[in-house]
């Protein structure tokens, strides 16, 4: 066995594992799709995680999950590398046809026409930790149907129908929270042309400007007499007025300032 050597410069800051190979986890513990958050199912603590970087991917820095209280450890699988090493189209082109060979019959077309909104389905216990998005529910739902016997076709047993309903809202959600997003996005591009657009400015201008700031420009106070410039004040003077209540005042904040400190 060769020694273990510790890491290179380049990757420092990982947990010094081999790289992961996405080849040898489960398809559905990952999530590389084009134009997605990469994430993974940490193989330590089972929680989703997301892959950062472009190049060299490692998976995110995370507490371990089901510990409680102020003091948590880090995962010891964060900054995991992670390698790529899987055709991503074809795991993607395979996990749809899951995804779609799973969906019940009305929602069989759910990924690609997602406008008609469907009525809301109750609200399902909430089994499954974490944020609810697209990506966690459509890969919890996978990972049931991939274990349960009971849910084939488009048949589903009691949570694969609630994972089933909670994926088809994300992703019926999906269109409006991008708008949203998208809308956000617009409104405070609109805001800041508007605050730097000549109208605003002469408006502004228009409020504030005009006479009132050109009497106030002109109503310039002539210079005092022992000014040394408009840019300073009057000299000061460099000697107390009466040096002798002055010498008694220094004396007696030099003694309470010997008594605070001696205390
Ligand atoms: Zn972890
Ligand atoms: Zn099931």
């Amino acid at each position: 066995m060769p020694r273990k050597r510790p890491g290179r410069v380049r990757t420092r800051n990982t947990n010094r594992r081999a790289p992961l190979l996405l080849s040898t986890m489960a398809p559905q513990d990952y999530n590389v799709r084009p134009g997605e958050t990469k994430s993974i199912a940490c193989p330590d603590c089972r929680t989703w995680r997301r892959i950062m970087g472009d190049t060299v991917l490692k998976i995110r820095e995370h507490p371990v999950s089901d510990e409680q209280g102020a003091k948590s450890t880090t995962c010891p699988g964060s900054d995991q590398l992670v390698v790529v090493n899987i055709d991503v189209r074809r795991w993607q082109v395979k996990q749809d046809r899951l995804l779609r060979d799973a969906m019940p019959q009305d929602n069989r077309r759910a990924a690609q026409q997602f406008y008609k909104p469907l009525p809301a389905a109750a609200v399902p216990v909430a089994r499954i930790k974490g944020e609810v998005t697209l990506e966690t529910t459509r890969q919890s739902y996978l990972a049931h149907r991939k274990g349960c016997t009971r849910c084939v076709g488009g048949q589903h047993c009691t949570d694969g129908g609630i994972l089933g309903r909670r994926y088809v809202r994300a992703l019926q959600e999906e269109p409006a929270r991008r708008e949203a997003r998208e809308q956000l996005e617009r409104k405070a591009r609109r805001t800041e042309r508007e605050r730097t657009a000549p109208s605003v400015r002469t408006a502004q201008w228009a409020k504030y400007g005009g006479l009132t700031v050109e009497t106030a420009n002109n109503r310039c106070t002539p210079r005092l007499p022992e000014t040394r410039s408009e840019f300073s004040g009057p000299q000061l003077p460099l000697s107390p007025n009466d040096e002798a209540a002055h010498d008694q005042r220094q004396a007696e904040l030099g003694k309470q300032y010997a008594a605070r400190t001696s205390a």
